[in-house]
This record gives C-alpha cells, structure tokens and sequence, in this order.
C-alpha cells in the first residue's frame, strides 16, 4: 500500500514527490514560520536534493522569513546556486536574518558573481547586515567604480558607501549613536519579487536622547513629547514611559546656550533629519525660529498654541 502523505502538515508535504505540492508547502511555511520545518527547507533548498527552482526559491524565502538563523550556512551555499533568482532570495534571506556571519560571503558574491542583479541583492543585504564595517564600504566603492558594471549596480554602491561615511562620521555633539537597528525590519525578497531594486533599505539610527538633564526632561514634560516639527506625538516604550528627544537648536557645542527656549523636543525622525540633512532655521524676532527647512522643505516650528499643547 502506498504511503500516504499527511496533507495537513506543510513539512510532510515538503517530501512529496510532486514538485507542486512542494513548493506549496514551502509558500505555507513562509506565511507561517515553523522551527521545526527549517531542516528541512535546508534540505530543499540544495539543488542536489531538489531539482525544482521553485522549490528552491520558496524555501530560502521560508527561511529569511521565519528568520532562522539556522539556516544560514544553508543560505550562503545557495549563493552559488545556479538560478538566479534562488541566489537573489538567498541574498535578501541572509540580510533580513540579520547574522554578520553572512557579510564575508555576499562580500565574496560581489566579487564573485558577474550578475548585475544578483550583486544588487548581495549589496542590499550587506547594507543592513553591516552597514558600519568597513569592508562593506571597501567592497561598495569597488563596485562603484568598476566601470563594467550596470549604472544601477554602480549606484546603488555609492549610496552604501555614503551611508557608510554618514553612519561612521562623528555624529553631532549633542547625541551619540547609541544602537543600530536593522535587524528586524528588512523583508526579503518573494520568489516572484525579483527585480531591480528600487530603494535601499537604509539602516536607521537609533539615538539615545542627548542629556537626560532635569531640563530637557522638564521641555519635554511641557510640550508633552509632542514633535515641533511634525508633530506626531510621543511613543510610549516597553516600560511605559513616553518616548521623545530634545535637540539643541543653537548647538551647544557651538556655544548655544542650554536654555528651553534653545530646545526642541522631536521625534526620533525628524531628530535624524536635523542631524544628517540640510537644515537651515527661519528666525522669528524673539531670535527663537519660527520655521526650519529640511532640504529646502518648509516646517513651520510648533512652539506653542498649536492643536498639540495649546
Ligand atoms: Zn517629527
């Protein structure tokens, strides 16, 4: 009598002999991760041990979404699978799981691999997985100066090298990057999803407000959290407390003066764009500004009166 596959497990499925079944039963487990099926996605995912690239294609996406670590040495071999795409989804798959252990092998890829897209993957991954170190940056400005590469490649290359020079950079005195967070919000790729990537992921910095003074806690307490700029209101953090920054307007290490009148209470948003954008202040006559353009763009300060804190 034939053995029966139980239909109702997705990681039984992943060992029927109809290839349809499989790839439907890795799709499954990519929307609803289980740690159990991850050796056997890894199994899948060898081309030795699965003949079909949509198989191969779903399982390294199972993997990168059920974030499994485990996978990783399984992934970083599917980076020389001879598909394409599977090496495409296996690059996001490694940046969406975060482990820097990747970095030297999708560094390795982009020397590696002449496909244009494929490096385009490799790059984007190791943005977010180690956008930082500096080899990152030696192995994007490689590729973006390497002429025989596709325009898109190429910058893309410089956009990794100059978040690199943003992130590495001395950050303005009145805040210290405390923690980069990228670990958590990357996607990867779909099977089906390959294309020219449109947007880098940018890694976001997370700052610690710059001084935990009476004062800037008090500023905060008084505009209740509220952002000047744009103002969304505060969060509330996993203690319970209300989460806001307060920036110096008049930077004090250029001699502005530590007073509320020189504070800005901000979101964490709008407190990067005055760190790393173009930003010029409109003064109003009290000298404290009324506007501040961000890139050219015009935001109206909220100092008091407004919907916010009136
Ligand atoms: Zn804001």
């Amino acid at each position: 009598m034939r053995r029966r596959t139980d239909l109702r497990n997705p990681v039984a499925r992943l060992g029927s002999r109809d290839p349809e079944t499989r790839r439907r039963a890795a799709k499954e487990l990519a929307l609803h991760p289980q740690r159990e099926a991850v050796p056997k996605l890894c199994w899948r995912l060898n081309p030795e041990h699965d003949g079909s690239e949509d198989v191969r294609e779903w399982c390294a996406y199972a993997l990168g979404k059920g974030r499994a670590v485990a996978g990783v040495p399984t992934l970083v071999r599917a980076l020389t699978d001879p598909i394409r795409d599977v090496r495409c989804i296996a690059a996001s798959a490694l940046g969406a799981i975060g482990d820097r252990r990747a970095a030297k092998h999708l560094r390795d890829l982009l020397q590696s691999d002449e496909d244009d897209l494929v490096c385009q993957y490799a790059l984007t991954a190791l943005a977010t997985l180690a956008p930082t170190d500096d080899r990152t940056a030696g192995a994007a400005v490689r590729v973006a100066q390497d002429e025989s590469r596709a325009p898109a490649l190429r910058q893309l290359a410089a956009r990794v090298s100059a978040v690199h020079n943003a992130l590495s950079s001395e950050a303005a005195p009145t805040a210290q990057p405390m923690q980069l967070e990228l670990l958590t919000g990357a996607e990867p790729t779909r099977p089906n999803g390959v294309h020219e990537p449109a947007v880098i992921r940018l890694p976001r910095v997370v700052y610690e407000p710059e001084r935990d003074t009476d004062l800037a806690e008090q500023v905060k307490r008084q505009r209740r959290g509220i952002c000047q700029v744009c103002g969304v209101p505060p969060f509330r953090t996993r203690t319970g407390a209300e989460y806001s920054e307060a920036h110096h307007i008049d930077l004090l290490a250029e001699g502005g003066p530590d007073t509320a009148e020189n504070m800005l209470v901000l979101c964490a948003n709008c407190h990067c764009k005055l760190q790393f954008a173009n930003v010029e202040y409109e003064r109003g006559r009290a000298g404290r500004p009324r506007a501040v353009r961000i890139n050219g763009e015009r935001f109206n300060i909220r100092w008091r009166g407004g919907p916010a804190w009136a």
